[in-house]
């Protein structure tokens, strides 16, 4: 993309409303734009991060067998008052009536529409295990929506839901979820840490949610600076192994990690002092187990093996796919702006012309441009005619991880600037290995 036929609207001023520096950035790199209180616009620069994270979620979620689809934002409330959360759900529900006057909702979560999918296909056993998940837009009529993208009021969620036929099934499938998200959390580059949670009305011990560590963040969390350590990593698991899922949960799970709805001040004290940390964190994600509520409710049964109709296990997962964003920022950035991990950056690198209409260095910049492009790469060059530093200024605030400078005096000696934003380090060297280094580091980032 080149910068001056891109749509990138960098605000020079630090907006007033902006309480986090995640917000703050967002804005002022052109990311997003509030439509209405809670409700966003994303723009280009935005959306591109936000479809990274989609994509690095779904090829996970393939990765462990999960099957996307996609279900309405509008719902009808026949299946939410059979389940009896048309008036458990309360005033987070936004409620809608259509022409007829028929009772219409936007869906906060799709427990009801998936339970009836299912029902009305599935017969046997044989059918299952099945996961199905959808990456798509819910809106909750948040009391207080802050933070930007953080607490919205329309936001995008992953959601997934599992069908099994017993416990120990749907429970080999909480422990895949568990480990796929720990690889797309990962690949993301964020350090998310599962911690036991609260199942709220459901109920049950099976729950953990996924937190970020940050200051702003607005959940307050228990844990032994053990569980900090643990890296996932470029293991292979085999999803279909009971045993692997299992291991890895023990493995992420066994040190103690809670939010304050499940702390337990008792057992944090047998931590070691200097291993005990109370702190903040951000929730990127949940996985439930919740046995037949909803299959009870809604009549989701399957025949078994000798022929009785059992109702189903399941469990349900979420990932808060633009909260995503927020939390990226918060966990990486500096005070000139914000520095993206390679997994989810909008552009792989940032090509500067310090002397645009200067014949050598727009020629050099063509063709790094080219040569990136070639090698499947996606730069962004900033051609246009403006002052070096406020080229350096945009490419600092916008975050891209690599960004190669060119001017007439280093090509004077057949050289560019190759600059790492995260370190701030710069190297010289030949267009054509600045092109190569650059295509090695996202050989790891597919
Ligand atoms: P919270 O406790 O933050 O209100 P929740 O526990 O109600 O969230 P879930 O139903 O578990 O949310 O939804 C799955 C994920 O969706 C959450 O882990 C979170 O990352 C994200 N999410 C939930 N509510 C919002 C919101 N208002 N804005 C942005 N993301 C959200
Ligand atoms: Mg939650």
């Amino acid at each position: 993309m080149r910068l001056s036929r891109y749509f990138l609207p960098v605000l020079k001023e630090t907006p007033a409303e902006a309480q986090i520096v995640s917000h703050r950035l967002m804005l002022r790199a052109g990311m997003i734009k509030q439509a209405s209180a809670g409700i966003y616009s994303w723009l280009p620069l935005g959306y591109r991060v936000l479809n990274r994270i989609q994509e690095i979620i779904h090829q996970e979620q393939e990765r462990a067998g999960h099957i996307p689809l996609l279900m309405p934002t509008i719902q009808g409330a026949d299946l939410w008052r059979e389940s009896g959360r048309y008036d458990a759900y309360g005033e987070e529900m936004l409620r809608i009536k259509d022409r007829q006057g028929r009772d219409m909702l936007f869906s906060p979560t799709a427990e009801e529409l998936i339970t009836d999918i299912f029902r009305s296909y599935v017969r046997s056993y044989k059918d299952v295990p099945l996961t199905l998940y959808q990456i798509q837009w819910k809106f909750r009529d948040e009391i207080r929506p802050r933070f930007g993208v953080m607490r919205g009021r329309e936001f995008l969620m992953k959601d997934g839901y599992n069908f099994d036929l017993t416990k120990e099934d749907a429970l080999h499938a909480y422990n895949r979820h568990l480990v796929s998200y720990l690889r797309t959390y990962e690949r993301m580059g964020l350090k998310a840490i599962p911690m036991r949670a609260d199942g709220g009305p459901i109920g049950g011990d099976y729950t953990h949610e996924f937190l970020v560590l940050a200051e702003t963040g607005e959940s307050e969390v228990f844990y032994d600076s053990a569980v900090t350590d643990l890296t996932f990593g470029d293991r292979v698991i085999n999803y279909d192994s009971v045993e692997e899922c299992q291991g890895v949960l023990e493995e992420f799970t066994s040190r103690y990690a809670r939010t304050d709805e499940t702390h337990d001040e008792a057992v944090f004290d047998g931590i070691p002092e200097e291993r005990r940390r109370v702190a903040r964190g951000i929730e990127v994600g949940q996985i439930f187990y919740f046995g037949t509520k909803y299959s009870d409710a809604l009549g989701a049964t399957v025949q078994d093996a000798e022929g009785n109709k059992v109702p189903v296990h399941m469990g349900s997962h979420g990932i808060g796919v633009s909260r995503l964003l927020g939390a990226l920022i918060e966990a990486n950035h500096d005070d000139k702006g914000i520095i993206w991990p390679e997994g989810v950056t909008p552009f792989h690198c940032g090509i500067v012309n310090l002397k645009q209409g200067d014949a050598a260095a727009d020629a050099a910049c063509e063709n790094l441009y080219d040569q990136l492009k070639t090698a499947g790469l996606e730069p962004l060059y900033d051609d246009r005619d403006e002052r070096a530093g406020a080229k350096f200024a945009t490419m600092d605030l916008i975050g891209l991880p690599w960004r190669i400078t060119v001017g007439p005096r280093g090509l004077k000696n057949g050289v560019v600037e190759l600059t790492s934003r995260r370190t701030g380090e710069s190297v010289e060297l030949a267009p054509e290995a600045a092109v190569q280094q650059i295509t090695e580091i996202y050989r790891k980032h597919p």
